[in-house]
């Protein structure tokens, strides 16, 4: 049994349903679909979602919202026509909008509840075009699936339990179409994963049913060795392992969501990624374990918007609990940090950009000196992470060496340079500014 998610560009118009429709019918082995909202049709268009987004904060800061709601319904329109399904679908849909528009709840369960009806309306149209084109399917709502997820709007969480329940739509007949990205407390009370979070609910069916294999819709033939917008026609990657994938897609790799990959991680299925629009190509699997004469580096990710907060003070190293405080007045704050590299008399904090205003700023860099009584504080903003991705870069020789000449030659200058312990990968703190030119000079080392 297959689990085969389909994302937003795939559910954004009619012909893209019926590519849908055939890949669908191509393999039976596809029994449970998970789906996405209709996404951009082009690169000017606007996702159902963020128009969902839209009507809901125009009602709950009583904006007139018209304009919003009418756009929501013509994209479903649009796709129900085309496909020349019952108008009563449509029907269905306006009544979702207008219950959760109208549901006397807080603005935040207003807001999950708009944000779901873009995939819950995917999944009813999808099934109702399965079943015009002579297939047995039925569309499945996320509480009947045994989808329970924590009590958190707009970053659910799937509880533990949920397994065992979804393990039981193995005996249903069929075809089951599944709306991604949201799910039910206990309480019953609808909550949605965080954007993006339709690859999450494809992993979570696909870890519950124990399948052979979840395939992951999208609109790229595989995923690339390197961003695709800064070197021209990048190698694409055959097989990459969770690990490889889980450090890509902290950086920049946006093909998957990073944290879809937990549920089927732990189950141990395999994640394929494929093009809606080229089913026939073999896209990137991603399993647990690679043949060890694989590619040494599987692919180079970066990304901008981050920070350093540098701190020293002389015999650094002696004081105990030095590093411990500094990350206390970081959490007393509430601001998570992504690595912490240290020195003997000296340790930088990286932290992205988006958790970290001017007045933040301000008042952690006053508690590192009244608290701390360091002998510098400096905070570098604007800065890129590059990283160097590969489950051989453990056992081989010379990869710090190559990529550092890369980088020298291609006169750009390393800010910070941090190995994971699990050495899967190698990554350099760079200025923004000299982003392309580092990950040019990378790719043509290590791939060209
Ligand atoms: N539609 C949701 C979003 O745009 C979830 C998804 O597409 O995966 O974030």
């Amino acid at each position: 049994m297959k689990v085969a998610k389909f994302g937003g560009s795939s559910m954004a118009t009619a012909t893209q349903l019926q590519k849908v429709g055939n890949i669908i019918k191509d393999d039976p082995a596809r029994k449970i679909i998970v789906v996405s909202a209709p996404g951009k049709r082009a690169t000017d268009d606007v996702k159902v979602t963020d128009l969902l987004i839209q009507l809901g904060e125009a009602y709950i800061n009583g904006e007139s919202y018209e304009e919003s709601y009418e756009k929501v319904l013509s994209r479903f329109r649009e796709i129900i026509e085309d496909l020349m399904l019952e108008p009563s679908l449509l029907e269905d849909i306006e009544k979702t909008v207008n219950e959760a528009i109208r549901k006397p709840i807080s603005s935040i369960s207003k807001l999950d509840a708009l944000k779901s009806i873009g995939e819950d309306s995917s999944a009813k149209i999808l099934s109702a075009y399965l079943r015009s084109i002579g297939l047995e399917a039925s569309y499945l709502n996320p509480k009947d699936a045994g989808i329970i997820v924590s009590n958190d709007p707009g970053n659910a969480q799937i509880l533990d339990d949920s397994f065992s329940k979804i393990y039981a739509l193995r005996e249903k007949v069929g075809i089951l179409v599944i709306p991604g990205f949201f799910g039910y407390t206990e309480q019953n009370e609808l909550m949605t994963f965080s954007r993006g979070g339709s690859d999450i609910t494809g992993s979570i069916v696909a870890a519950g049913v124990k399948a052979t294999l979840y395939e992951n819709f999208t609109d790229v033939d595989s995923v690339y060795t390197v961003n695709p917008t800064i070197v021209d026609d990048p190698k694409e990657i055959k097989t990459l392992t969770y690990r490889e994938m889980r450090e890509l897609s902290y950086a920049g790799f946006s093909v998957f969501h990073d944290e879809a990959l937990i549920p089927a991680f732990k189950e141990q299925i395999p994640v394929c990624i494929k093009n809606t629009n080229k089913p026939h190509l073999p896209g990137t699997l991603i399993v647990a374990e690679k043949k060890p004469n694989e590619k040494c580096v599987a692919g180079i990710a970066s990304d901008t918007g981050f920070s350093s907060l540098y701190v020293s003070k002389y015999l650094m190293n002696r004081e105990i609990g030095f590093g411990r405080k500094l990350l206390n007045i970081l959490e007393d704050e509430g601001i998570s940090f992504e690595h912490a590299p240290s020195g003997i008399d000296d340790m930088s904090v990286i932290i992205r950009d988006s958790k970290l205003t001017r007045d933040k700023e301000e008042i952690i860099k006053r508690r590192i000196y009244d608290e701390l009584h360091p002998d510098t504080i400096i905070m570098h903003r604007d800065l890129a992470m590059i990283m160097v991705v590969g489950e051989g870069l453990v056992s081989t020789i010379g990869v710090a060496q190559k990529a550092t000449t890369a980088l020298a030659t291609s006169n750009v200058n390393i800010e910070m340079i941090n190995q994971g312990s699990s050495e899967v990968s190698m990554m350099f703190g760079i200025k923004a500014v000299d982003l392309n030119r580092a990950v040019k000079s990378l790719y043509q080392v290590f791939f060209d």
